[in-house]
């Protein structure tokens, strides 16, 4: 069946009822990618999504996880040729993970010299407070020949949306980017060739519910509005997207 809706970034495994939500995402059509915050939740989802005609995993290791878990990127690299897609991957330089910093620009730029070795992978990206160095790794490490990158809840400035958009990334939007007005109206502006949706879920929230995984009708709302075009017309294009992303 061919996907009706684009999830680009979920955290599936973190939902109870995470079986059935994988059987939904499948009878909606929704092209899902259920990301990982560390290589030892690999095997598991693998194991839940083997029957799945839309779900896909991505193979990861949490900017915010790397203080504690910086020893699990063996473990990651050993893993890294079984599979296309990486992330959740990233930096994140808020003020409670500052501290790891450093090891986690290590991890992140071992991760993306080896994604560009291996050639062919799909990244989704974190970057809180952390724009610019991630774009510079990217710039640095993975050239747009040797992997594809998208930064997932981009909250960087307009001119870093055209750097971005300049090394060949996609970006994901979430409901939780219009939480902001800097964020809904970088999400106006983002080049409609190169957005998809996602859910973020279950960090993102609507009416004090966790969304969904699949739930990208709000987000596709949202956008559409601010960009002045049709939700069905901008979830053609983000279908359309997913499709030269995927090439
Ligand atoms: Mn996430």
């Amino acid at each position: 069946m061919r996907a009706r809706f684009v999830d680009f970034h979920v955290h599936l495994d973190l939902y109870k009822d995470h079986l059935p939500q994988i059987v939904a995402c499948d009878a909606k059509g929704v092209a899902t990618l259920a990301v990982t915050t560390t290589p030892k939740a690999w095997d598991g989802n693998r194991r839940a999504v083997a029957r799945s005609t839309h779900v896909r995993v991505a193979l990861g290791l949490h900017p915010q996880l790397v203080g504690e878990r910086a020893h699990e990127l063996d473990h990651l690299l050993r893993l890294l040729p079984s599979t296309r897609f990486v992330g959740e991957v990233g930096l994140d330089a808020g003020p409670r993970f500052f501290r790891s910093l450093p090891e986690q620009e290590r991890v992140f730029t071992t991760i993306l010299k080896a994604c560009a070795g291996l050639g062919s992978k799909v990244l989704t990206v974190h970057s809180v407070r952390a724009t610019k160095k991630v774009l510079d790794l990217i710039e640095a490490h993975l050239p747009p020949d040797r992997g594809r990158v998208v930064l997932h809840w981009f909250s960087g400035t307009a001119a870093e949306a055209r750097r971005a958009t300049e090394l060949g990334c996609y970006f994901s939007v979430n409901l939780g980017m219009f939480e902001t007005p800097r964020g809904a109206s970088i999400a106006a502006v983002l080049p409609l060739e190169r957005v998809l949706t996602e859910t973020d879920g279950p960090f993102v929230s609507m009416d004090g519910e966790p969304l969904k995984p699949g739930q990208v009708e709000p987000v596709l709302d949202r956008m559409a509005t601010a960009r002045g075009i049709n939700a069905q017309a901008l979830n053609r294009a983000v279908l359309a997207n997913l499709g030269q992303l995927l090439t």
